[in-house]
């Protein structure tokens, strides 16, 4: 969720525009994340949301132990209470913040608590920048080799070895 709605920033992905500007967008935004509790649908919420993607976009330009003061400044402004909890459709997980937290504090808590995880178990370094030319999207590594170079969002895998299939064709002609 939290890498998915950094690439929302304009820049971020290939030939990138801000992707969450209207309400439509957040929307869809929330028909991929759902969340339970209060959603207003309002001004206020949407610009909430859209403050937090900068904040949130620094975890991927940080190191583990650097990390670790910008994650626990999240977790206390957003005053995390971890508490399980169970609602349909999923059994017992934790809700760290109350169901009617803004919205922007619940995703910001919420994705503070990933990256809780992430730090604990000494995998930061699967916080990763698309390493294409033209791409600076994050994404998380989940591969099993931690070998995954591209982001999903661009189809920058693909493009980057069109373009080298180009460049060699390109050397071989010359
Ligand atoms: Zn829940
Ligand atoms: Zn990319």
């Amino acid at each position: 969720m939290a890498a998915d709605l950094v690439n929302t920033l304009p820049g971020t992905v290939f030939e990138g525009v801000d992707q969450l500007v209207a309400h439509e967008d957040m929307a869809a935004f929330l028909a991929q994340h759902p969340y339970s509790g209060a959603i207003l649908h309002d001004d206020a919420e949407l610009a909430g949301v859209r403050g937090i993607r900068g904040r949130l976009r620094t975890l991927w330009d940080l190191d583990r132990d650097a990390a670790v003061p910008v994650v626990n400044e999240m977790l206390a402004d957003g005053h995390a209470l971890p508490q399980l909890v169970r609602h349909d459709p999923y059994d017992w997980h934790v809700h760290a913040t109350d169901d009617d937290a803004p919205l922007a504090t619940r995703m910001l808590v919420e994705a503070a608590m990933a990256v809780v995880d992430v730090i604990r178990s000494d995998e930061y370094s699967r916080m990763r920048v698309c390493e294409a030319d033209d791409c600076d999207a994050v994404y998380v590594d989940y591969s099993r080799n931690r070998s995954k170079r591209y982001c999903d969002t661009g189809n920058c895998g693909n493009r980057m070895n069109v373009n080298a299939y180009r460049r060699r064709k390109a050397e071989e002609s010359a």
